[in-house]
This record gives structure tokens, C-alpha cells and sequence, in this order.
């Protein structure tokens, strides 16, 4: 007899197939004949199957449409908390598994490419952009161009009042991490480009241009007059870009120049790119390996070095 919710039997699907009847073995407890396993225990027992979302995947109960759509457990902090911990642990190997493929990755190009005396390399881990490059329509660019003719003439205005010395809002933002030299920063760039930039995507049609972004550029250019800054931010705009995401990220990666973007776009580095800083910064290594990679699986990697 099947027993369980659905048609699949076995383990596999966390469903338990019992191949008999249930019947009478204690008087007054039911239990199944062949096992001898009392019946309401084996009830309690949860055997929910990993494809039902209808019900906590703990416990078993009957899940609310809430609980669904937060996340497939019943309102009971025990299964709250066993199912976080399940997923932290399946994060945590997978990260090995696609540590340990970067790695055999990595010494088989040093071997291909004979790199002297290095058997291994730091590893940066970094996500990737799966957008598609298409051409950039005219729709987005001039959703861009409006926006940001607002954002210059509020610059403007605030650089012209008795607010122009203050400091710029955005000057606490961001803890930037300590890139001290060229050659850092050209390997941190070469990891973004093995990544293709998958923290620009929701630059969208903003690119983090704020009023702050704009004061510090026109502080740097005082001869420009608003128009001028508009057509230069304009000039910048490449003709293809990734689908949906940030405008200026071209094929060759953001075509902004580092000193008109904003303090967040120069300042922030994803988790993989802190961990790789810190990986050749002491002592310094001038070359690393970089892997993109998305559910687990590399789509890209590459042998970057400092120039
Ligand atoms: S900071 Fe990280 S996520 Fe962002 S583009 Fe660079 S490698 Fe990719
Ligand atoms: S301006 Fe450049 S760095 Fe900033 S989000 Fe866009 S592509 Fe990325
Ligand atoms: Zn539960």
C-alpha cells in the first residue's frame, strides 16, 4: 500500500512506500503487520517530498498561502530554523564543489600555459552576467537623458545656493575597501570583465547617477555649463549594451570613465573580489584566477594578472 501524499513511492521523493496494510497488531493501536511500527508515530513521521510546496517542508502540515510564497515551512520557528540551516549547509557545499572544479580548472591551464613555478593561484569566485548584449533602444536611452537633465539641474542649483560647501550626501555611503595601487586595480577590473559586470545590472536606465555624482564632476569641470555635462554623460552611452541592465555596460565593460561615475560604482567590490584582495595583497601575487560562475556551474574563467 502507498502511503504518503502522491503516486511516487520510495525515499527518494521523502515519500515512504509501505508494501502492506495497515491492521490491528496491539489491540486498540493500529500498526502496520509486516513492520510492526505504530501507526500515529509513523503519521508524526514528516515524509513531505521536496516538490510538494502545499506543505512545510519540516513538518508536514498544511501550509497557508503565505507560507508558501515565504519560503515552504509552516510558522514553527524549529522548522523555520532547521530549514534555514539546510539551506545554508547546501549554499556552503555547493561553494566547495565549485571551489574544488576552480581549482582543478586553474592547474590545468597553468599546466597548459607552463606558468613558472606556481601550481596554484588564488581563486576569485565571482557570479556572472547571463544578460544577452543587444542594441540599446532608443526608448531606454531617452528614459536615461530625462532623468538625468533633472539630476544635472538639481546639481546646478545646489552648487549656485548657500548649500555648495556642504558635504555630499552620499560621502558615508560606502566603506571603500583599500585598493592602494595600479596594479590592483587592474586585477580587480580584469575579474569584473571575466564576470561581465552581473552588480551593474541594476544600474538600469540610472546607471547611480545621483546629485551628489553630478556635483562632484561639475566641481571638477567648473567650465561646463549643465548642457555641456549633459551631452558629455550622453557621449558615454555605448550603442549595445546588456539586456535590462546598467546603460553603459558595453561589451568591453562600463564605458563610463571612473571619475563621472558614482562613489558606489567606483567603490563597491562583490565578496569574491574582497576575498581575492585580500588573497594577494600579502604577499603580493600578481596573478590570480578568476571563474564565473552561476548555480554552481563555471560559465567563463580566466588567468588575470597585474599589468
Ligand atoms: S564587483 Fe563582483 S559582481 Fe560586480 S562586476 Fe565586479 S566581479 Fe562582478
Ligand atoms: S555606470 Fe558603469 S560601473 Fe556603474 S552600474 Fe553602470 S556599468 Fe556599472
Ligand atoms: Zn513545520
Amino acid at each position: 500500500m502507498v502511503w504518503g501524499r502522491g503516486v511516487f513511492g520510495g525515499r527518494m521523493f521523502g515519500i515512504r512506500v509501505i508494501t502492506t496494510c495497515f491492521g490491528e497488531v496491539t489491540p486498540g493501536i493500529q500498526c502496520c503487520v509486516v513492520q510492526g511500527i505504530n501507526r500515529e508515530i509513523v503519521n508524526r513521521t514528516p515524509t513531505i517530498s521536496p516538490f510538494d510546496t502545499s506543505h512545510c517542508s519540516i513538518c508536514g502540515k498544511p501550509l497557508n498561502v503565505h507560507q508558501k510564497v515565504r519560503g515552504g515551512t509552516c510558522d514553527n520557528p524549529a522548522c523555520r530554523h532547521t530549514q534555514l540551516r539546510r539551506q545554508l549547509q547546501a549554499k556552503h557545499e555547493q561553494e566547495q564543489i565549485l571551489r574544488e572544479r576552480a581549482a582543478g580548472l586553474c592547474r590545468k591551464m597553468i599546466a597548459d600555459t607552463r606558468l613558472e613555478a606556481q601550481d596554484t593561484l588564488p581563486l576569485a569566485i565571482l557570479p556572472s552576467n547571463e544578460s544577452p548584449l543587444v542594441n540599446l533602444p532608443e526608448r531606454r536611452r531617452r528614459m536615461f537623458r530625462d532623468r538625468l537633465m533633472g539630476v544635472i539641474s538639481t546639481a546646478a542649483a545646489k552648487l549656485a545656493g548657500p548649500d555648495r560647501n556642504a558635504p555630499h550626501n552620499d560621502d558615508e555611503q560606502i566603506v571603500a575597501p583599500n585598493v592602494d595601487s595600479p596594479q590592483q586595480l587592474s586585477l580587480l577590473a580584469q575579474g569584473c570583465a571575466t564576470c561581465r559586470g552581473y552588480c551593474c545590472q541594476p544600474g538600469g536606465e540610472h546607471a547611480f547617477i545621483f546629485v551628489e555624482t553630478i556635483c562632484r564632476y561639475m566641481e571638477r569641470n567648473p567650465g561646463q555649463r549643465p548642457r555641456h555635462v549633459l551631452e558629455s554623460y550622453l557621449s558615454h552611452i555605448p550603442p549595445k549594451t546588456y539586456h535590462l541592465a546598467c546603460l553603459y555596460q558595453g561589451p568591453e565593460g562600463c564605458r563610463l570613465p571612473r571619475k563621472m561615475r558614482s562613489r558606489i560604482c567606483n567603490d563597491y567590490l562583490c565578496t569574491g573580489l574582497i576575498q581575492l584582495l585580500s588573497e594577494t595583497r600579502e604577499p603580493h601575487n600578481p596573478r590570480a584566477f578568476a571563474v564565473a560562475s552561476v548555480g554552481g556551474q563555471i560559465r567563463r574563467a580566466a588567468l588575470i594578472h597585474s599589468e
